[in-house]
């Protein structure tokens, strides 16, 4: 049962303290001391030494085993313990920054991190991905409210984010939550719902309307820790049973004058909106770690069966079909591996630009997954209807949990929708085809992976991209690069590589002259055109290829091996144009297949992730 902290105690309401007399968060609860956390390498090093201690997925005494959430999913439990043994790891010194005496340092770490959790569980990774909501702090907090977030993460506490209220979902301008304005403060009424970890979380970041008329101006963000509120101004809603995660404290909140104090107050009165979707841009690119990784699980897992199991003298793999669905779906994975590392680096490379790229992650990497997940199906066979066969039911309850990340955080339509809007100032900006001064530093810094990338500056966020898109722009460049680096490729796999990169320009002109033409025709319904979203869609796509043949380019020739050989990225162009609606993209040569499906076997049984650069993963 959730616990209900506050629900029957009286209310009493009492003139606001000062922070200073505010007890220190670690005084106040027992909670697991880090007694053993990750030292501090690379994050490569880091992420395998992650792996190690927290043992195989396979190995049912890991306390994050695919047995012991198979379990906890059927009591429809909470996984305490799982998360409790992440905080011993360290796991809050991931989100907070390095000048407060955390490990953050990128959002390209998170998405490993977050990678990394959900090829484990999808519950245990949600539950904790509310440490993410730390970002409105570190994006708009003082630096004494950045202290305050430090000392509650490292306490062993977690924020929920109550934004959604059931009768307003998606249009958070109509939320109905007050903040009203009083001495030393606001008194806070309202009820947010469905929310994650709203029970069972120490904090909440409320959105509520602190102008009684509303508008963009109108609401103002607010960060407030449990234990400083007043008994009975805030209750929790009874758990909602879900058709997935279903250990999830998936609840609400209700507010009843909740005194919050004036520095509780994350940015400017008013700033609420922006704050709120700048944050929210961020986060809705970090779920692209969560669809990765239960992709991930999902591919391994159906291997482990087709490789397994033996029908008509040989394995079920060697039946043609079947390994051709898995290696479209190691294909579908490293397409959207390419998008995910390209966005969530982007945030801090090109920031001006994340409003839309963090659309297209928030949109396209999650419909890859789920589309992974649905070729697989048929592999999986019978054993996808059950609950605790092979691997103790993982498929069908990664297959059904995945489905959730396509929903939260902004759904496929209003990530689509997102994007439509700023389709018209990025395709005018690109076709233009100047604008970004420093191009080639900005390109080389944001697809060479062994770059580091700069620290986030929150002032450059915007919550619309404007101007020239730096993916676009740079194709000329990239397709130069790739007539200089195709001479190790067989002839017939260089003409059609060279090919598929022209089409892909001729490609991406064409749809920006579409965004164009819709924009002209369509007036004023431009914003609310159906077509939009299918523009949206085609931009995401061909976003998703362009960000594959720059990372080729300028990654091959470090990578070596598989990433080198190149078949992935002729498969992935190909049919990444297709699906943009090209009509001239050349077929690709018979046998890479071959190339695809051999890597697959070979991190299967080497246990790497099934992801652009390997990695060992227990
Ligand atoms: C498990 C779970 C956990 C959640 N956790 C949280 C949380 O921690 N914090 C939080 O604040 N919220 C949370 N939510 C709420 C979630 O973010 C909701 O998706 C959000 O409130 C939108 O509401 P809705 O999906 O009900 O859709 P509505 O906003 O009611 O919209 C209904 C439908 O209209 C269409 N639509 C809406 N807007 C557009 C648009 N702009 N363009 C095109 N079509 C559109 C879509 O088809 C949409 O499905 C959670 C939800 C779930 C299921």
């Amino acid at each position: 049962m959730p616990r209900t902290p506050n629900a029957s105690r009286r209310c009493t309401r009492t003139t606001p303290r000062p922070a200073a007399d505010r007890q220190p968060h670690a005084a106040r609860r027992s909670h697991p001391v880090p007694s053993h956390p990750i030292p501090p390498p690379s994050t490569q090093q880091w992420a395998e030494e992650l792996e190690r201690r927290l043992g195989s997925p396979w190995d049912e005494e890991s306390p994050l085993s695919l047995a012991r959430g198979a379990r906890l999913d059927e009591e429809e439990r909470f996984p305490q313990e799982a998360i409790q043994s992440l905080h011993a790891l360290g796991l809050p010194e991931f989100y907070i920054p390095t000048e407060y005496g955390g490990r953050f340092e990128s959002y390209e770490q998170l998405l490993l991190l977050a990678r990394l959790l959900a090829r484990r569980d999808l519950t245990v990774t949600v539950s904790s991905s509310t440490l993410a909501w730390s970002t409105l702090t570190w994006l708009g907090g003082t630096d004494a409210q950045k202290r305050r977030q430090a000392a509650f993460l490292r306490a062993g506490h977690s924020p929920c984010l109550a934004y959604s209220e059931e009768a307003h979902g998606a249009d958070l301008l109509s939320g109905a939550t007050t903040a009203r304005r009083v001495a030393g403060g606001y008194r806070i009424t309202g009820e947010k719902w469905p929310i994650n970890r709203a029970t069972r979380g120490e904090g909440y970041m409320v959105l509520a309307r602190t102008d009684p008329l509303g508008g963009p101006r109108g609401l103002s963000l607010f960060m407030l820790d449990k234990a400083q509120l007043e008994p009975g101004t805030h209750a929790p809603l009874p758990r909602v049973p879900t058709v997935g995660v279903r250990g999830c404290d998936i609840s609400g909140v209700r507010f009843t004058d909740c005194l919050a104090r004036d520095d509780d107050r994350l940015g400017p009165e008013g700033g609420g909106l922006e704050l709120a979707l700048k944050a929210l841009h961020i986060t809705r690119a970090l779920c692209s770690g969560l669809a990765l990784g239960a992709a991930d699980t999902g591919l391994r897992t159906t291997l482990n069966l087709a490789r397994g199991r033996r029908l008509y003298g040989d394995t079920v793999f060697a039946i043609p079909s079947v390994s051709r669905a898995c290696a479209d779906s190691f294909l579908d994975g490293l397409v959207a591996d390419a998008v995910a590392q390209t966005v969530l680096r982007g945030v801090h490379v090109a920031p001006e630009r994340f409003a839309a790229w963090s659309a297209i992650a928030k949109y396209f990497v999650p419909s890859l997954s789920e589309r992974a997940f649905q070729r697989l199906t048929a592999v999986q066979g019978a054993r996808f209807y059950m609950r605790d066969r092979h691997d103790w039911g993982a498929f069908q309850r990664f297959y059904r949990d995945n489905l959730l990340i396509g929903i939260f955080d902004g759904s496929a339509p209003v990530n689509l929708h997102s994007l439509g809007l700023q389709l018209r100032a990025l395709c005018q900006g690109t076709l233009k085809g100047t604008g970004v001064p420093d191009l080639d530093a900005r390109l080389e810094n944001l697809f060479t992976l062994s770059q580091r990338v700069p620290p986030l500056d929150p002032q450059r966020l915007d919550l619309v991209a404007r101007g020239p898109d730096e993916v676009f722009l740079g194709l000329p460049d990239a397709v130069q690069r790739l007539e200089g680096q195709v001479g190790h490729l067989d002839e017939s796999h260089r003409g059609v590589l060279l090919a598929l990169a022209r089409c892909l320009i001729k490609e991406q002109g064409a749809h920006a002259q579409a965004v164009l033409q819709l924009a002209t025709r369509a007036g004023r319904a431009f914003a609310t055109s159906p077509e939009l979203f299918d523009l949206a869609r085609r931009y995401a796509v061909l976003f998703s290829a362009a960000s594959c043949l720059h990372l080729w380019v300028r990654n091959a020739r470090t990578q070596g091996g598989f990433f080198e050989a190149g078949a992935w990225l002729i498969l992935a162009l190909s049919r990444l144009l297709r699906e943009a609606g090209s009509l001239d993209a050349p077929e690709p040569p018979p046998g890479l297949y071959d190339s695809l499906t051999s890597e697959l076997v070979r991190r299967h049984d080497a246990r790497q992730l099934f992801s652009l650069q390997p990695l060992q993963v227990a």
